[in-house]
């Protein structure tokens, strides 16, 4: 039904004729949206029956209301309003009173007995009709300065100021009737022609008005941006007029049936006293509350609705009742009270935010309104990042102009004083200042800064770099690729294309989900999810559905006790490399960077042997955290010559360590340089070049799971070899393995150690190889992060330069670091899933790329059988709930 007579329409049909709700709803009917197709494939012409079909449903229109179009003594009016099957509000016209022409409007003016009403009916009329009909859908709209109505709008405010008048219902009839002469002249001189005066010209001019605003601009944009497919088109709704500005005893108004902002179940909605629908929306009046649950701070002291007039709050009381019981969702609801006389105007389903999406969905299934599996479709995974993070208050950004825009890295909102160093963060947030570290990129070095910061902005690097992945793995605000900001005066402030220039210490507010970088400090709100029953209750209800684990990328057990917090049932990463990265990390760092410059295995393996007991004290922690969950461990992974230090200080302490010159130990570090270091040395081609390294690694490994074995704990490592490219890789590691666990099991005494060995598939090679990968593996993990990076050949540190043309041109549809490319990278994964499983049908399989909190690519991860799916912990209950909507829309045979 909607798809024919688009949202609007079928509702409005609905609430008058279902048996079950009869409610009081205008006479009118609606043109279709296949009218739309034709119109559109037929050079703006109509099919042919239209005008006869038309004229019959006027016809019984004019038969229910005792009315007739264009009668001079006892007119019809109509209204003409759009709707699509999906709503788009504000992107389409509407025009109201169609038939007043110079002779109804005397028939209207003896109907109402009110010659003011009648007037500022008509002047509605000619602004409405030569603004939509006569400029914008004739298509002589000024791109740029004033257009029609415009104009129109500054006769009204002139003539208001000559007469010493503010408000529009200050002015009387003759007022009107004055302005109503200059509106006719003006359009006539402006736009050429003159205004209709006869009233079915007034209906077939806005009929054609609503079907070409389908195509404005206004409404192609929003399509694109919701994913509405231009060929849906929209209906046109034509129907008798019911007036809100009939005197006291009329008003107009806009409800919910429940709280759109805090899903709270309470009627909530808002009114203007004598007024016509566009007032309320245009927001000239400020409108009065419904009820006393209504009211805020602007509208506190106006009388309610209820108070005004209590027998018809009564009787629009039920009807909202029974309409939510009726659509079993919220609904957003239009109504007029006309002298005494409640209509309903319109019903659709309210748009509401994260928060309230949430508490809807889990109360509608407590109150059996709903089951399970609609409650679950109800919120968008990605609205419960609302509910995780602090964000920005969105009445401050709504008055607030945005300075600069960039990708939005880590969602939240953060305000701080800017500082431009990691040192600066630190040192500041030391003397509890709240600081946002704007940098032109981070490296690994900055991390400390980064942890001490509220939030962090860059000049460069795309949604996967570095700051980037740190900050979402934290729940941390972050801005990335923000190309409008230039830091200038060796770090004393940036400039904004906008014109902006902030200064090292000033404030600034950052909204993470947009990217939007604001001037001074913006109130923040404040959430905390476990004392949200709502949320909770809906998760229980998505953990019975779903049939694909989530597990979190974690590298610390303060993190992995925040990711089970969160609902993951494992870490699908661990990756070992962050213990050299931040606080505490002092004294592995130097023992790595030992390592790193050592040039004989004898000198390395003195190196390793510092270094095995952190390895083992950071890989136990978690463990025991994670106690009978999974842990998949990765062996180190980024290019060595990333850990390097390059202050003097650090390199003459590591000399004398060392026992060498400070010539000696650059020439070795020079040596580690690589000119494409994501595709040089790193990886498992560490493990192959050093075997002592790996061979650290997983006696580490070993002797932890062994050691909390004994002690009665349930530990489960999954070693991972990452950067792989040939099962020969994997059987040369594979062999290291097999002799270090022979090793521990007899220094423990233990006769086994429950463990797996997999490897990370990121390089196209190993996916399109995964069959003989999958006979040395234990299980595969994808890491979509690099299978893009060297599928794509797009740097993933460096796409924030090209990126946004890409995407503005519409080149690529998404950011492939972001969502998953389904068509080209996600078929190397569904390859490389098949392969393996054809050489072991068991294989396990998950992914631990950033896609793995990708609502989209997570439905695509189930629907390709995929055993788990692992993300940054403030991910995981996006991806669960995910999960649970993929779970049933595309249900699985098997539970796995
Ligand atoms: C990946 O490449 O997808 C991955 C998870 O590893 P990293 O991001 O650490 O390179
Ligand atoms: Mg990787």
């Amino acid at each position: 039904m909607k798809n024919l007579l688009g949202g609007k329409g079928a509702n409005l049909a609905e609430m008058a004729g279902h048996p079950g709700l009869k409610l009081p709803v205008p006479p009118g009917f609606t043109l279709t949206t296949d009218v739309c197709t034709y119109y559109y494939a037929n050079k703006k012409s109509y099919p042919k029956a239209l005008k006869l079909q038309t004229q019959e449903a006027l016809a019984k229109v004019e038969k229910l209301s005792r009315k007739k179009f264009g009668d001079p003594v006892n007119p019809l009016l109509l209204s003409v309003r759009s709707g699509a099957r999906r709503s788009m509000p504000g992107m389409m016209e509407t025009v109201l009173n169609i038939g007043l022409t110079e002779s109804t409007l005397k028939g209207l003016i003896a109907q109402s007995g009110d010659e003011r009403f009648a007037y500022d009916a008509y002047r509605r009329l000619i602004t409405m009709y030569a603004d939509v009909v006569m400029e914008k859908a004739a298509g002589i709209a000024p791109k740029a300065g004033r257009g029609i109505r415009k104009l129109l709008e500054e006769k009204l405010e002139a003539f208001k100021r000559k007469a010493g008048l503010v408000g529009d219902t200050e002015l009387s009839a003759e007022d009107w009737k004055m302005l109503v002469l200059e509106y006719k002249k003006t359009i006539q001189s402006t736009l050429g022609t003159s205004f209709p005066d006869d009233a079915l010209q007034q209906l077939w001019g806005a009929i054609g008005a609503v079907f070409s605003s389908w195509n404005g601009k206004r409404a192609i944009e929003y399509r694109h941006i919701e994913k509405i497919p231009n060929e849906w088109g929209t209906a046109v709704n034509v129907q008798a007029m019911v007036f809100g500005n009939m005197g006291e005893d009329s008003c107009t108004g806009v409800a919910f049936t429940r709280n759109p902002g805090s899903g709270e179940n309470k009627f909530y909605g808002e009114y203007l006293v004598n007024a016509q629908g566009e007032d309320v929306v245009a927001g000239i009046r400020t409108p009065a509350p419904v009820n006393a649950y209504s009211a805020n701070d602007q509208s506190r002291d106006f009388i309610t609705l209820e108070a005004r007039m209590p027998a018809q709050y009564k009787e629009l009381y039920g009807f909202q009742k029974k309409l939510e019981m009726h659509y079993k969702d919220m609904q957003d609801l239009e109504f007029t009270i006309e002298k005494g006389k409640l209509y309903m105007l319109q019903c659709r389903v309210g748009k509401r935010n994260g928060v309230a999406a949430v508490r809807m969905a889990a109360e509608m299934h407590r109150e059996k309104l709903i089951d399970a599996h609609t409650a679950i479709m109800r919120v968008a995974p990605n609205q419960l990042v609302e509910l995780l993070l602090p964000m920005l208050d969105p009445e401050a950004e709504r008055t607030s102009n945005v300075i600069a825009k960039g990708l939005p890295a880590g969602p939240g909102g953060a305000i701080g004083r800017v500082v431009f160093t990691s040192e600066e963060a630190v040192e500041w947030a030391a003397r509890g200042e709240k600081v946002i570290l704007v940098r032109e990129e981070t490296s690994p070095e900055d991390v400390d800064g980064m942890h001490k910061a509220e939030a962090i902005l860059t000049a460069k690097g795309g949604m996967t770099s570095h700051a980037a992945l740190v900050a979402r793995g934290w729940g941390k605000c972050c801005i990335v690729g923000c190309s409008d900001l230039e830091i200038r005066n060796a770090g004393r402030n940036f400039h904004t294309k906008s014109g902006a220039i902030i200064k090292k210490g000033d404030w600034i507010s950052l909204n993470g989900t947009k990217g939007l970088v604001y001037e001074g400090s913006l109130a923040l709100v404040d959430i905390d999810i476990n004392m949200n029953q709502a949320y909770k209750d809906l998760m229980k209800l998505v953990n019975k559905v779903k049939q694909m684990g989530v597990r979190a990328n974690v590298e610390t057990p303060g993190d992995a006790l925040q990711a089970v917090k969160f609902g993951a049932e494992g870490i699908g990463l661990f990756r070992t490399e962050h213990m050299f990265y931040g606080e505490g990390s002092e004294e592995p760092l130097f023992q790595l960077r030992k390592m790193i410059v050592s040039t004989s295995e004898k000198e390395r393996r003195s190196a390793l042997n510092g270094l095995f007991k952190y390895v083992k004290k950071d890989v136990k922690d978690t463990l025991i955290v994670m106690n009978g969950y999974p842990v998949t461990i990765r062996l180190l992974d980024p290019p060595l010559h990333e850990f390097v230090p390059h202050d003097k200080e650090k390199l003459k302490q590591l000399s004398k360590e060392l026992g060498i010159t400070m010539s000696m130990l650059n020439r070795r570090v020079l040596a580690l340089h690589e000119n494409n270091p994501m595709l040089g040395h790193r990886g498992v081609r560490l493990g192959i070049s050093y075997p002592e390294i790996t061979e650290m690694q997983v006696r580490a490994i070993f002797e932890a799971t062994g050691e909390l074995l004994k002690a009665g704990q349930k530990p489960f490592p999954e070693i991972m070899i990452p950067v792989t490219v040939i099962a020969h890789e994997l059987r040369h590691q594979k062999a290291i393995v097999d002799q270090v666990y022979k090793e521990v099991c007899t220094k423990l005494r233990l006769r086994k150690i429950p463990y797996l060995f997999g490897t990370m598939i990121e390089t196209p090679r190993a996916a399109l190889r995964a069959d003989f990968m999958a006979k040395v593996a234990d299980f595969f993990s994808f890491g979509t992060n690099d299978l893009t990076q060297m599928s794509f050949g797009f740097s993933r540190d460096d796409i924030g330069g090209f990126l946004p043309k890409y995407l503005d041109l519409k080149i690529l549809p998404d950011d492939p670091f972001q969502t998953l490319d389904q068509d080209g990278i996600g078929q190397l994964v569904r390859a490389g899933i098949e392969r393996g499983r054809e050489n072991k049908p068991g294989l396990k399989v998950g992914i631990c790329g950033e896609h793995g909190g990708d609502p989209e690519s997570v439905k695509f991860f189930h629907r390709i059988g995929m055993d788990y799916v692992s993300c940054s912990p403030f991910r995981v209950p996006i991806a669960r709930l995910a999960a649970a909507q993929a779970a049933l829309e595309n249900p699985r045979q098997t539970g796995q």
